[in-house]
């Protein structure tokens, strides 16, 4: 066993099975698919949830937070595929850093912000130590986006709010989406779509995910 894999060689065949599931349980694009199948998702949970880490479930990560559904990761990537050419991409709400790794294989760059400084920090030393070179962190408040880097080809939202943050609208390319839960006790994932001054708005499936805070932590 190898320290750096945590789970030696059965990781690979167990990421692999949980692939399979996702393609089964729904997942049909093949660069997400092969994105999943890339990622260590054991290395992005404590050591005594790793054996559980390519179950589809999502897992705590402390601070009252979660590391997304697989399923979800993998859905949002295909929610912003294939309208435009993934260059800069923003994701709101780090977490652990997971689905910054993921979209990292399916964009040009990826910019991950978090509220939580400590969150932050831990996702931004896993991932230099495991060699993720186009995912950027910033510790910034998802509700206002991030102007200095915009525009962005996509922006993903991995957290709740009850509305919109208008701030994220002015900051996508022409083209480009934005992918967001939305509700409180019922979230709907919604998708907008930037086409010069105007946005088309789309509704997806039902979901699950925590609040999106206000404020720095
Ligand atoms: N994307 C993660 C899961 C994120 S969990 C994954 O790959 O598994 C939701 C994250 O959103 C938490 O880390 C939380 O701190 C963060 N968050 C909540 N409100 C926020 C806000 N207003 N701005 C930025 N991040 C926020």
């Amino acid at each position: 066993m190898n320290n750096d894999t945590g789970l030696g060689m059965t990781s690979d065949r167990t990421r692999l099975r949980m692939v399979e599931r996702l393609r089964e349980q729904g997942i049909r694009d093949e660069e997400v698919l092969l994105a999943l199948n890339k990622v260590p998702r054991h290395l992005f949970v404590d050591e005594a949830l790793a054996s559980r880490a390519y179950e589809l479930v999502s897992l705590p990560i402390g601070y009252g937070q979660t590391i997304s559904h697989p399923f979800m990761v993998a859905r949002l990537c295909e929610h912003i595929m294939g309208d435009v050419q993934l260059d800069r991409v923003l994701e709101i709400g780090s977490g652990c850093g997971y689905q910054a790794a993921v979209l990292s294989h399916i964009a040009n760059e990826v910019i991950s912000i978090d509220r939580n400084v400590q969150l932050l920090s831990s996702a931004r030393i896993r991932l230099k130590k495991m060699g993720y070179r186009r995912v950027r962190f910033r510790h910034a408040d998802g509700w206002q986006g991030l102007s200095d880097k915009a525009p962005f080809s996509a922006i993903i939202v991995t957290a709740a709010a009850p509305e919109v943050p208008d701030a994220l609208f002015g900051q996508l390319t022409n083209g480009g989406s934005l992918v967001l839960p939305i509700g409180v006790d019922s979230q709907k994932l919604i998708k907008f779509t930037r086409s010069g001054d105007s946005f088309t708005e789309k509704t997806l499936e039902g979901v699950k995910f925590v609040p999106l805070l206000h404020g720095l932590a």
